[in-house]
This record gives C-alpha cells, structure tokens and sequence, in this order.
C-alpha cells in the first residue's frame, strides 16, 4: 500500500495539479470531486465533505454531510489529461461525518463480503468481459444507436471501424496498470469486448468502474459515444459482461479438481450450485434496467434459461473443461450497466452458500434451450430467469440473503428506485404500441 508520504511526494514531483476522488453510487454511477495538489494531505489524513443528499439512492437533505476518504491503493494518473498540470484520481471509501460507516457506500458492502471471505481463508477471483457498443454522434454531438461498421464477430479493419478506438482504449488502460488479456470486435456491428486479467474481487470492482470511464472518454476523443446499455439494438447481440470467478486459499485454485482429473472441484460444483441457488434474487442488481431483460431473449448468446453447461453459450452458467490452475465459472448473466461491487458481493455469498451449505448442483444440460418448448422445460425442471426488472425486483424480495449481503440502505433504497422506473416505463406510450394498436383497434 502506498503511504501517504509516498503519493505527496510523487504528486509534487510529477507536477500533478488536480486529483478527482471519485466513488460509486449504488447504481454503480461514478461521480467525483476534484481537489488540488495543495488539498491531498488534509484529503487523505479527513477526507473531503461532500453533500450525499444530492446523490441519488445516498441520504435525505437531514443528514447529508459526509466524507470521501482516497483509497491510497486506487491512485492513478489520468493519461488523456494535459501532461502540464496532471489528473490523477482515487477511488474513495465513504464515512458518515462523525467518521462512522456509511451502509449506502457499495464498496463497502463488497468489502463486507470479502472480509468473510478472508476469515475462511479464501480469495474470490474476478476475470470481467465486458462487452460495449460503440456508436456515431449525431450534428449536434448527441448519441445515437448508429454505427457504419458491418464487421461481425473478432473481423479486421477495414470493416472493423472501432479498431483504432479499441487500440486506444487498450492502450490508456495499460497506462493505468490493467493488464489487457484480449481485446476483439464482437458480434454485433459497432460492438466490441476488452478482457482484462483476474484478479482479487475489489480490485476487479474498482477497474469495472476505470473501464467503462476509459472507454467512454477515449470514445469520446475519437469523436465516437460508447453505451454500456445491455441491447441498444432490437434484433441484435445485447452486450453481457461475463463475470469469470475461482475460489483460491494459499495460492491454489480450489476449483481445480487436480492436473490429471477430467471433472471440477467439488468445492466448484458447490460454489455454482450456490450461485444457481441465489440466480433469481441477483438479477435485478446484475441486470438492473428494463432494457437489461430486452436481451434475454433465445437467440443471441445471452442466457434465458437458469442452468448450466460446459460448453452451452445459451445458459446462464459455462464451467469450460477444467484448465487446472485456470479452472473457473463463467456467469453469463451480468451486463455491464451493473453495480460491479454489489453484483460480485452477491456472487460472493451466494457461492459461500453454497459451500455452507453443501448445495448439489443439478445435472448439466448439454442442449440448446433457445428452443425448449415449455412443456420440454417442465420435464426437465429448468427454470427461467426473470424476464423482466418487475418480476426480478419481486425475486429480490423473496430471497432473503439479497437483504443480508446488501443491508437495509441499499435494499431498500435500491428497490424503491427500480420500482419507480418501472412505473415509469410502464405508463409511457411506447412507439411498439403505436405501431401494433394505432391503426389495427
Ligand atoms: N453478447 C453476448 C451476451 O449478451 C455474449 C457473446 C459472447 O461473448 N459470446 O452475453
Ligand atoms: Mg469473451
Ligand atoms: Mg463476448
Ligand atoms: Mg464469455
């Protein structure tokens, strides 16, 4: 960890002038205050005010004052910023004003999870693919769903049309200390996916956070609008962020069944049996906007079904053919307009579940159920995930362990928003409605 020492000198030295403590709202919005180099020391040794009742899902006017505090761990320089007068940036923690814990700060509900991790001795690896759009701006500069780019899954320029943006993305995110896996166009026109290496669950939250505000900016310089949102596109790929997790205790993977086993761990299949067991409550906090359940629909590799398989791309659960040390399960479910540090605290404990519980996963499906016929699907016992935010918000309700691992303040905070956007949704005319009733009634 890097000591307060430390980063005043390479602030002084590295003529760094403003630096942006920034944090995430339980949406999984990032905001941010800057402050000048003069501020750093008070900021790291107080913290710096802000007014939480200006941030949607935080507090009431009545006990609005609260404090951002860096995390040293999270400093960064900004490298698209003026290179005279540098930005760097923390990810802050968030204290009430007498210094007490603030419940609403969702980093620290993730910090909850992994403590009692700890205590049993183990590591929540996190391996994101996060997949995104980009798009053109239209005369005025504002987003559109628009894109010129006809290239299909992992294509070259000159068909892929993002390829110099995507180059430039990797390469800010490289300044910032990611270590880029792969990065290729995806399926759908205009869409692309960055993988960054695993790593420990907070570190993997907090980049979750860098990367969206990476691309969008980069794509912003590039005169592009990234969106994150889940299915921009009716009839087309919706964008996922796969969240590939292990489970390690003294540097070993406990996922890996052994070298020569052909089969994961049993600690594996209770784990996932754990997060099968809990994939209804999760979806309204890894797929938090009605748009999210525009693309769970059969068809376009995005899970439908509450299921899972070694190799099947339609299922909510992959757990590929066991790479030792590599061993993992992909969750397909998250899209990347998530809280990245409420989704994986869920994960989290719904895996430690698991494990507590001895869960047994059920039997893999190795069909495609894109076109399971319902009755098919009775016999079967697969279940679906919920096709809507409604009926997922009404999931999260039910299961109680939603409540224990997220607490009071966000629950019920985070409920009361998602209902009154789908009320929202629900009483606008939309164009669907217009088309089909207009002239037919
Ligand atoms: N875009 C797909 C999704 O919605 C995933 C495609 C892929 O990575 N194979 O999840
Ligand atoms: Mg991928
Ligand atoms: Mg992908
Ligand atoms: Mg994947």
């Amino acid at each position: 960890m890097a000591s307060k020492n430390d980063l005043l000198k390479f602030v002084e030295q590295n003529d760094v002038k403003f630096i942006r403590l920034q944090f995430a709202d339980i949406f999984g919005n990032m905001k941010n205050i800057a402050i000048t180099d003069q501020q750093l020391e008070r900021a790291l040794e107080e913290g710096v005010m802000f007014d939480a009742s200006a941030i949607a899902g935080f507090s009431e006017v009545e006990q609005s004052d609260m404090l951002l505090l860096p995390d040293p761990d999270t400093f960064q320089l900004m490298p698209w910023r003026p290179q005279h007068g540098k930005v760097a940036r923390f990810i802050c923690d968030i204290k009430n004003y007498d210094g007490s814990q603030f419940p609403g700060d969702p980093r620290y509900i993730l910090k909850r999870s992994e403590a009692k991790a700890k205590q049993l001795g183990y590591t929540f690896n996190i391996g994101p693919e996060c997949e995104f759009f980009l798009f053109h701006t239209d005369a005025e500069g504002r987003p559109t769903n628009k894109t010129h780019d006809a290239a299909g899954y992992c294509d070259l320029a000159p068909s892929d049309l993002g390829e110099n943006c995507r180059r430039e993305i990797c390469m800010v995110l490289e300044d910032m200390g990611f270590e880029i896996e792969a990065s290729h166009h995806e399926n759908a026109a205009g869409q692309h996916e960055i993988d960054f290496k695993y790593s420990d669950v907070m570190t993997a939250a907090d980049r979750i956070m860098t990367f969206k505000m990476v691309v969008k900016i980069v794509a912003q310089r590039n005169g592009l609008h990234a969106t994150f949102m889940p299915k921009p596109i009716y009839n087309s790929y919706g964008s996922g962020m796969h969240i590939n997790m292990s489970l390690s205790q003294n540097g070993k993977n406990l996922f890996n069944a052994g070298e020569n086993s052909m089969d994961i761990s049993e600690v594996a299949k209770m784990f996932g049996a754990g997060i099968l067991q809990h994939a209804k409550g999760i979806t309204a906090v890894a797929n938090p906007l009605v748009n999210s359940y525009k693309r769970f629909v059969p068809g376009f590799e995005a899970p439908v079904h509450i299921a899972w398989s070694h190799m099947n791309r339609s299922l909510l659960m992959r757990i590929p053919a066991p790479k030792g040390e590599a061993t993992r399960i992909e969750l397909r479910s998250p899209d990347p307009s998530c809280n990245p540090y409420l989704t994986l605290a869920l994960l989290l404990e719904a895996g430690l579940d698991g494990l507590q519980k001895n869960l047994v996963i059920p039997a893999p499906v190795d069909i495609n159920t894109y076109n399971l016929a319902p009755d098919r699907e009775k016999e079967l016992g697969i279940q679906r995930l919920p096709s809507n935010l409604l009926f997922a918000l009404e999931e999260m309700k039910k299961d109680p362990y939603i409540k224990d691992v997220l607490g009071e303040h966000i629950f019920t905070k985070y409920i009361s928003a998602k209902e009154a956007e789908w009320a929202s949704y629900n009483s606008i005319v939309h164009s669907w409605e217009i088309d089909r009733y207009l002239s037919a009634y």
